[in-house]
């Protein structure tokens, strides 16, 4: 799931709401529109810097060391940080929402005012995009183990697919459902409540509905019958999993990957990428499968969408709290001294709505981070299941896949599975030019997931206690979103945060 672009709607949409952020900076008109070029232009210098750097390194040398690649990982990562920056400073400093709105006139304008207001983030995601091409296609050249086909074109569609494919629908309904709100219910603002369960209604929506968007829009069709097909419906019956359809995602070869949508089992697909199907064997892609069955075994889906809305209420806390602080006699008195910056400036609301996005910052990519770890790690140990016999002297071990699928889900991991399962995750990582020992802030590193997959091999009660782990930890998560919520809404912040 591309987090990228959330965070770019919430800067957009949700903030906004939120903080009411306004004219805070007293630029000019030819002044934001500098600070509009400039926001791009500063994107565009380093993504091009870095992919022009990395490519003539690789050049230079023949080969992409991994140095370079840890080093080009990093860069990957502070170039996405930049454009979300770049995008903050023109949302906030330039106040884009307001040249849409008021100079272009567009306010209340059916779908093209949010379409303008997310564009400049869409230019400066392009160009990033753009601009790190030439790395990527170098280090992917040089490892040689993938081709790459259609150049710049057909790499930029690919990207776009990837991160906005999942992400745009959600962004249409939700719009749509505001839009709709606004026009023929117009009241429903001044009730939080009715706009609570609105939120809620638009959301379920899209939860139910995203992965038909995804099969429109993903170039994919289903895994032809055949021994693969054949194995990985048994998978499916030993797990009582059931989806539309199992697709192959055509990329050209250029990505090993595999992925799972919906929470309906009618509206969900299992995708598996083409060079993933080619390039791994049967028992590993059906560990990778496993994987993917893992996240909706363990509802994943459900406790995601719970801990936005648990994160809504703990933000909204937040916004409460940094408002009681600049209240107190001496914070307001610190804030206020900042008033004449600029012309317009207003010291305590800039200070409090800084207050509020570094703490919802921190907030998501601590807690965010934390909670799609371990998710990760619960579908990676599903995933050695999957392909385990649940005997406790193999090997010799038993093919699982191959019989009717009358034998359940092993309950603990055998030897020949975990090694399925981990050398599918190696080589996954290795034909996609990633280091086993990057650090990944949503998945976890490659290494780090196999060894700690190496810490349960023949230790059942080890085992044991992780899945006791498990369960000890959904529920405090659960307990605390709960408790999250109930505080915000005896507090009054969530209504307060909703109905600004
Ligand atoms: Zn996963
Ligand atoms: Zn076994």
């Amino acid at each position: 799931m591309p987090v990228s672009i959330l965070i770019a709607i919430f800067l957009a949409f949700e903030l906004e709401e939120i903080r009411g952020i306004s004219t805070s900076f007293g630029f000019g008109e030819a002044g934001r529109i500098g600070v509009v070029a400039a926001s791009i232009a500063a994107v565009a210098a380093v993504s091009f810097a870095v992919g022009r750097f990395v490519a003539w390194r690789v050049d230079r040398g023949g080969y992409g060391s991994e140095r370079l690649r840890r080093a080009y990982a990093i860069a990957g990562r502070v170039v996405a940080i930049l454009v979300l920056l770049s995008y903050a400073s023109i949302l906030y400093v330039a106040n884009w929402r307001s040249i849409v709105e008021v100079d272009f006139g567009l306010r209340g304008a059916f779908f093209l005012d949010e379409f303008l207001i997310l564009l400049p983030y869409l230019i400066a995601q392009f160009t990033a995009w753009w601009g790190l091409y030439a790395a990527e296609r170098s280090l992917r050249l040089a490892s040689t183990r993938i081709s790459d086909r259609g150049g710049l074109f057909v790499y930029l569609s690919l990207k776009a697919r990837q991160s906005l494919a999942l992400a745009l629908p959600i962004v249409l309904i939700f719009l749509l459902g505001e839009d709709l709100g606004d026009r023929f219910a117009p009241n429903l603002d001044r009730s939080p409540w009715l706009q609570l369960g609105l939120i809620g209604l638009i959301g379920s929506t899209v939860l139910i509905t995203a992965p038909a968007f995804v099969r429109l829009s993903l170039p994919a069709s289903p895994l032809p019958d055949g021994p693969l097909r054949r194995r990985l419906e048994t998978l499916m019956r030993r797990c009582g999993f059931r989806c539309s359809n199992i697709l192959i995602w055509r990329t050209g070869h250029s990505l090993v990957n595999a992925g799972v949508t919906g929470i309906w089992s009618r509206f969900r697909y299992v995708l598996l990428t083409d060079a993933l199907v080619d390039r791994l064997d049967e028992h590993q892609v059906e560990a990778v499968f496993g994987h993917e069955i893992g996240h909706i075994a363990r509802r994943h889906f459900f406790l995601f969408s719970f801990f936005f809305i648990g994160s809504g209420a703990i933000i909204s806390l937040a916004a409460l709290g940094a408002h009681g602080l600049l209240t107190t006699v001496p914070g307001g008195r610190l804030a206020s001294a900042f008033n004449g910056v600029a012309a317009g400036f207003n010291g305590v609301e800039a200070i409090e709505t800084g207050l509020v996005i570094v703490a919802a910052i921190v907030y998501l990519i601590v807690g965010f981070g934390h909670v799609s770890r371990r998710f990760e790690r619960e579908a990676d140990v599903y995933g050695c299941r999957a392909v385990s016999c649940g005997s406790d002297d193999c090997p010799p071990h038993l093919d699982v896949n191959a019989g009717s699928g009358a034998i359940g889900v092993a309950e603990r991991i055998c030897p020949v599975g975990l090694r399925t399962f981990a050398t599918a995750l190696a080589e996954v990582a290795e034909l996609n030019g990633i280091d086993r020992d990057a650090r990944s802030w949503r998945h976890g590193g490659i290494g780090k997931r196999i060894a700690f997959l190496e810490s349960l091999e023949n230790r059942p009660q080890v085992q044991d206690r992780y899945a006791r782990g498990s369960r000890r930890f959904r529920v405090v998560f659960a307990t605390a979103l709960v408790a999250a919520v109930a505080a915000a809404v005896a507090t009054g912040a969530l209504a307060k945060a909703l109905t600004f």
